[in-house]
């Protein structure tokens, strides 16, 4: 029923015949108003390199690259470089981040081969604000279009069209693994999460279940709407188990979209949601709104609605189930991925890592599996009512 989760597999064969980061050969060190980046790779690998503004970021987007696990931050030596990190970007890819100091355009990039495999040398240069940001945007990634397409030509469009399809949107993955506190991973969490529920939902009559990931992959926020979209969703369900700073909030909750007032909390929490697209280079929160903003809003007054009434069964189910709640237990936030107006959307902040109670409720199967019949539930009754 998931086939598109098969391409992933297919795609991450493909890609075998790994190269590997050699951290002795590599270095990452400042020059006179410049850094000089060197790399060193056991053979060539399709590679591409770019800026990003806001926070000022170099990216290098390497397939077929194996980091064996190694901590990148241990060859930086430069100041103008903060932080150094790799991560899964997508199948076959990884993804290094470099947090800039500040301003720093690309001079000079470029891979060749020598004695002992391959080499990657980037030459970074001082400039001004201005020209950085004239200078910084990730290239058209015609590969996740590719991607989101073939993913989705596995579902049977009949199939899609006649069964009621709940898209499961694990939250994070890959280089984004969202709120990590007391051993636990978001991201890990909510997959292991969302295939419970899926799980659960497939023994229903006439419901088909579609993940935006199946495994740890860093999907963009509108790709995860994409692929939502080309299923046919008729409920779209985010799952989050976020931590906030300095905060005791507890207990389970459910957001649908805000009309644009938020209380602090949740500000935060957009705010936070917003870093993992920052970090591949998409925000569509703004554009978004003011590209499509009239239109969106009008096939939204068909299904905002909807979406409030699953979220109030759900609570309702939640509580049933004796779920430990949040003191407001149903919310309204402008998270990004809420925003698609032609399906209902959740989001469900299933409790915070940065509380120990519900970190300890979170990693118990049998508590996880209150919310699981609760969201069960509450999916049923939303598919029997009348629209
Ligand atoms: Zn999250």
């Amino acid at each position: 029923m998931i086939r598109w989760l098969a391409v992933f597999f297919i795609l991450a064969t493909q890609a075998a015949g790994q190269a590997q980061f050699d951290p002795d050969r590599s270095s990452i060190r400042d020059g006179w108003r410049s850094v000089q980046i060197d790399l060193g790779l056991s053979d060539i690998v399709p590679y591409r390199i770019f800026t990003l503004d806001d926070p000022r970021r170099l990216v290098l987007d390497f397939e077929g690259l194996d980091t064996g696990g190694i901590s990148a931050d241990t060859i930086n030596t430069a100041r103008g470089i903060t932080a150094v990190r790799f991560g899964p970007f997508r199948p076959g890819w990884t993804r290094m981040v470099l947090d800039l100091a500040h301003p720093l355009t690309l001079a000079q990039a470029g891979m060749t081969q020598d004695t002992d495999g391959a080499r990657l040398q980037v030459q970074l240069r001082r400039t001004t604000a201005t020209e950085f940001a004239a200078a910084a945007g990730s290239p058209p990634d015609p590969g996740w279009d590719a991607l989101t397409q073939q993913a989705l030509a596995g579902l049977d469009p009949h199939t899609a069209d006649t069964r009621f399809v709940v898209v499961l949107d694990p939250g994070h993955g890959g280089i984004d693994p969202g709120a990590q506190r007391g051993g636990i991973t978001e991201a890990h969490l909510m997959l292991r999460f969302a295939n419970e529920i899926a799980a659960s939902l497939q023994a229903l009559d006439g419901v088909s279940v579609v993940l935006t990931r199946s495994d740890d992959i860093f999907v963009p926020l509108y790709t995860r709407m994409s692929i939502a979209r080309g299923a046919g969703a008729d409920l779209f369900i985010s799952l989050h188990a976020d931590a906030l700073e300095q905060d005791d909030a507890w207990g389970a909750s459910v957001y649908t979209l805000s009309n644009g007032s938020a209380d602090v909390a949740m500000d935060r929490l957009v705010e936070r949601h917003g870093r993992g697209d920052l970090l591949a280079g998409v925000d569509l929160t703004e554009t978004d709104d003011r590209v499509a903003g009239v239109l969106m809003d009008m096939a939204r007054r068909t299904t905002a609605p909807r979406a409030v009434s699953f979220a109030d069964t759900l609570v309702e189910q939640m509580r049933d189930q004796g779920v430990r709640l949040n003191a407001h237990p149903r919310r309204t936030g402008r998270f990004s991925v809420l925003l698609a107006a032609d399906f209902p959307s959740v989001l469900i902040e299933a409790g915070f890592l940065s509380n120990a109670q519900d970190r300890e409720n979170l990693r118990d199967p049998a508590r996880r599996g209150r919310l699981v019949t609760a969201i069960t539930t509450a999916v049923a009754a939303y598919q029997a009512a009348p629209r």
